[in-house]
């Protein structure tokens, strides 16, 4: 995967040129697209192209916008991560009439033909991971997913939550956890005490974290009042988690006495923070520098009039063809493993995790 930094844009030892390429964004709410952000511009500047860096506020009409701009500007390619992975299709068709290669960014863009090439993480693996770091924690299975001998009976309550409907991602990360945690489920070692356990009434829109806090209150309300406890959430993302952490702390739940399992995704500070007090239990890491070069890299290819380099050309229908794409791992992140996956990587410094 490195490798792929070794040759970003430079493969053809074509340097940019100097013109414009666009970056449309989806918001500032959540700190890994200001990451992404940031890795993407830095990058292609590298390259010698100048940027439009542009973020939406998770408005739609607003990143519909800031795409035309960026088609009249005269952008020479775009790099898009969507809100609504299905409303863009008029003006990638305006970018299309212009011949603007278009690089879907993490999120599939879909119900388009308009979309040259994807760069993500196997996002299957992700809803893997998260399900796997949960019954980790209930102490079912090693990190690697392996049956842990003299592993607990049970039954364990579980409640769960998906991303935003509107992602393609979501379904991803929710099949992929549903597949791991379906035997747990059907042999009763893990029970929904909700009951809702269908993607639509675990999505939660716009991966919005108050809108998490809700729902988990009303389960709370519902369903455990008589003293039951919950000891796991499968949670999909860490702004998702870090509300549910507060629906729990307002419940009465402490930490370390029956606390539960609490999984996540982006490995954002203020979750690795709450995974070293023990609030979350896990999160999911993906190396935002190294999506930046895989999508700099398509971007550098296609406008040198090469085929940029993709590892998946089988999963990603979205629903008018199969878009190429290129998927990196992401990475389990506990407590333990805090140094080694997000210091050592020179992604958060020592102090930023301890501040
Ligand atoms: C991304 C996740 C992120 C989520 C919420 C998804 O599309 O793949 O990394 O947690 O959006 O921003």
């Amino acid at each position: 995967m490195l490798a792929l930094a070794a040759c970003a844009g430079g493969s053809g030892g074509g340097e940019g040129d100097g013109g414009l390429i666009g970056v449309a964004m989806p918001t500032k709410s959540s700190e890994r697209w200001i990451q992404d952000g940031k890795a993407v511009k830095e990058q292609l500047e590298e390259q010698g192209f100048k940027v439009d860096l542009q973020y939406a506020e998770d408005d739609i009409p607003t990143q519909v916008s800031q795409i035309e701009n960026m088609i009249t500007k005269g952008a020479e390619a775009l790099i898009i991560a969507s809100i609504d992975g299905t409303t863009l299709s008029e003006v990638l068709q305006q970018a299309a009439d212009s011949d603007i290669p278009v690089i879907a960014y993490d999120r599939l863009i879909r119900d388009s033909e308009n979309v040259d090439y994807y760069a993500s993480f196997d996002n299957y693996l992700v809803g893997v991971q998260q399900a796997t770091s949960v019954l980790n924690g209930l102490g079912l299975v090693d990190l690697d997913g392996e049956a842990l001998p003299d592993a607990p009976k049970g039954p364990f309550n579980i409640e769960l939550f998906a991303g935003s409907p509107d992602d393609n991602n979501a379904t991803f990360f929710w099949n992929g956890a549903m597949d791991t945690l379906k035997p747990y489920l059907d042999d009763g070692t893990l029970v929904v005490a909700s009951g809702q356990t269908g993607f639509e009434q675990a999505a939660i829109l716009r991966w919005d974290g108050e809108t998490a806090q809700s729902r988990m209150e009303d389960i709370l309300t519902a369903k455990y009042s008589d003293g039951t406890k919950v000891n796991a959430v499968l949670s999909p993302y860490d702004g998702i988690s870090r509300g549910i952490i507060s629906a729990l702390t307002d419940a009465g739940y402490t930490v370390g006495e029956g606390w539960p399992v609490i999984s996540g995704q982006d490995a954002e500070i203020d979750s690795v923070k709450a995974i070293n007090r023990g609030e979350q239990f896990a999160t999911i890491f993906k190396d935002t520098r190294e999506l930046a070069t895989v999508a700099v890299d398509m971007a550098t290819a296609v406008l040198n009039g090469e085929e940029p380099e993709v590892n998946n050309t089988k999963d990603y229908d979205n629903g008018v063809k199969v878009v190429p794409s290129y998927l990196l791992d992401p990475v389990i992140v506990v407590k333990d493993n805090i140094t080694e996956t997000l210091v050592d990587t020179g992604y958060w410094t020592e102090e930023e995790i301890a501040g």
